[in-house]
C-alpha cells in the first residue's frame, strides 16, 4: 500500500472541500483532497442557474477552480474513502474495481470532512423500476452528460430543486407532464423548510403544471413506458395515470455523516433539518481534536455557504497546526461574515438555514458546557 503524507487531508472536492483546500494551501500546508468522483466540484457541475437567476454551476465552479489550481493542493480523484482513524489515517480504494492500482493510505495532522449530503429517494411502490431516478441523477445526466432522462417526464415533490429541474428539462426539449406535490410515503418534501404555496405559485409562472394536493401513489410499467398513478386524496375522485418514460423523485437531502461518525464525532438530531448532523462549533471544529466538518455534511445547504464553511474549516485547521499567517484572524472574521451572508441569501432557495444554524450553535454550546462540567 502506498502512503501519502500531508498536513491536512480533505475528504470531498465539492465547494466545502475546495474552500478548505484554498485556505490551507494558501497558508503553505501540504493539502491532499480526495474524492470518489473523477472531477472536482461535487454536485455543482450538474446544477443550472437558480430560479432567481445567478450563475450556472459550471460558471460558479470556474471561478473557484482557477483559485484552487493556482495553489499547491494535491487532488486524489476517483478514490473512495472507506476508513478514517484518528490523528489521522485515511484509507482509500479506487472506485473502479478493475483499476490495477494500489490502495492508498493518506496520513495528515488534520482532517476536514466535506462529504456533502445524500438524496433521499421517495420509496413509493415501483421506485426501483428502470426510468425512476433522483433529481441529482436527472441533473447530472442533463448538464454533465447532455442526455435527457426521458422525453416525457413527471416529477414527484415540489421544491426549489424540482422546479429548477422541470424548467431546465423543458428548455432542453423534454415534455414535462407535471409535478406531483406529495406522496403518502415518507418523502420529506413537505418538510418545514419549504413553503409549498409559494413554490406552487413559482411553478405557475414557469408554466409548469403542479398537481397540488395530489399524491403520487405508485409507478407501474405500461408496455415500454411508465405510468405514474396519482390520487387526489379524495375518495370520490378517481386516480389518474400519467404515461411517461421517466419519473424523477425530488426528495430531500440528509448529511452524509458516516465518515464523521467513523472518526468519532458525535452527531445530534436537528429537528429544523430533519436529520442527524455532526456536532461542530462556529469555525467548523468538532469535539474531536484536529477534525473539522464543512458544507452540506454540516447541515447547511447551498454552494456559497459550503464554500464559506470550507474556508472556515481550512483556516481553523491551519491555526491549530500553527501555520504562521498575520492575517489568519482577519480572514476568519471575513469567512464568518461570508457564511452568514450566504445562509441569509440561501433562505430564498431553501428556507430554514438560519434556524438550523441557530440550533447547531445551541447544541455546540450545550456540549461545551457538558464537557466543562465533567
Ligand atoms: C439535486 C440538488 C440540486 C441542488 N441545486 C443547488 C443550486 O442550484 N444552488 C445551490 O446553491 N445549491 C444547490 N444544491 C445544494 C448544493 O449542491 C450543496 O449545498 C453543495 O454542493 C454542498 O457542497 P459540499 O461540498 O458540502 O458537498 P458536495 O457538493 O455534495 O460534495 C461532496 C463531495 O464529497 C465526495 N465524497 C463523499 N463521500 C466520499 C467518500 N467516502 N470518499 C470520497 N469522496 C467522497 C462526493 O463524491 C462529492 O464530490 C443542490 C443540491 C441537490 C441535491
Amino acid at each position: 500500500m502506498s502512503v501519502l503524507r500531508g498536513d491536512v487531508v480533505v475528504v470531498g472536492a465539492g465547494p466545502a472541500g475546495l474552500g478548505a483546500a484554498l485556505e490551507t494551501s494558501r497558508l503553505g500546508l501540504r493539502t491532499v483532497v480526495i474524492d470518489e468522483r473523477p472531477a472536482i466540484g461535487g454536485r455543482v457541475p450538474a446544477q443550472g442557474a437558480g430560479l432567481s437567476g445567478g450563475p450556472s454551476g459550471a460558471a460558479w465552479l470556474a471561478g473557484v477552480r482557477a483559485q484552487v489550481e493556482a495553489g499547491a493542493t494535491r487532488f486524489v480523484l476517483g478514490r473512495s474513502v472507506w476508513s478514517v482513524s484518528p490523528a489521522w489515517r485515511v484509507l482509500t480504494a479506487p472506485v473502479d474495481p478493475t483499476a490495477d492500482v494500489d490502495p492508498w493510505e493518506i496520513e495528515a495532522r488534520a482532517l476536514v470532512l466535506a462529504t456533502g449530503a445524500t438524496e433521499q429517494p421517495i420509496p413509493l411502490p415501483g421506485w426501483t423500476l428502470p426510468g425512476v431516478v433522483t433529481a441529482g441523477a436527472a441533473q447530472t445526466l442533463l448538464r454533465v452528460h447532455h442526455v435527457l432522462v426521458g422525453s416525457r417526464v413527471a416529477l414527484v415533490g415540489v421544491n426549489a430543486t424540482s422546479l429548477e429541474l422541470a424548467r431546465d428539462l423543458a428548455a432542453a426539449g423534454a415534455e414535462v407532464v407535471g409535478i406531483v406535490e406529495g406522496s403518502p410515503w415518507p418523502t420529506g418534501t413537505a418538510d418545514a423548510r419549504t413553503d409549498p404555496a409559494s413554490l406552487v405559485a413559482d411553478a405557475g409562472t414557469l408554466g409548469i403544471a403542479v398537481h397540488a394536493g395530489g399524491r403520487a401513489e405508485r409507478v407501474v410499467r405500461l408496455g415500454g413506458a411508465l405510468g405514474l398513478s396519482i390520487s387526489s386524496g379524495r375518495a370520490d375522485a378517481p386516480e389518474q395515470t400519467w404515461e411517461v418514460d421517466a419519473v424523477v423523485l425530488c426528495g430531500r437531502t440528509v448529511p452524509l455523516t458516516d465518515a464523521a461518525q467513523l472518526a468519532g464525532c458525535p452527531v445530534a438530531f436537528v429537528p429544523e433539518r430533519g436529520a442527524f448532523v455532526p456536532l461542530h462549533g462556529p469555525s467548523q471544529e468538532t469535539p474531536v481534536p484536529g477534525l473539522f466538518v464543512a458544507g452540506a455534511v454540516a447541515g447547511i445547504d447551498g454552494r456559497d455557504a459550503a464554500l464559506a464553511q470550507g474556508r472556515l474549516a481550512g483556516l481553523a485547521g491551519a491555526r491549530l497546526l500553527g501555520a504562521a499567517a498575520r492575517d489568519i484572524e482577519a480572514t476568519l472574521r471575513h469567512a464568518h461574515a461570508a457564511l452568514d451572508e450566504a445562509v441569509a441569501a440561501g433562505e430564498a432557495r431553501e428556507p430554514g438555514g438560519i434556524a438550523v444554524q441557530a440550533r447547531l450553535a445551541s447544541l455546540w454550546q450545550a456540549q461545551a458546557i457538558g464537557r466543562a462540567g465533567t
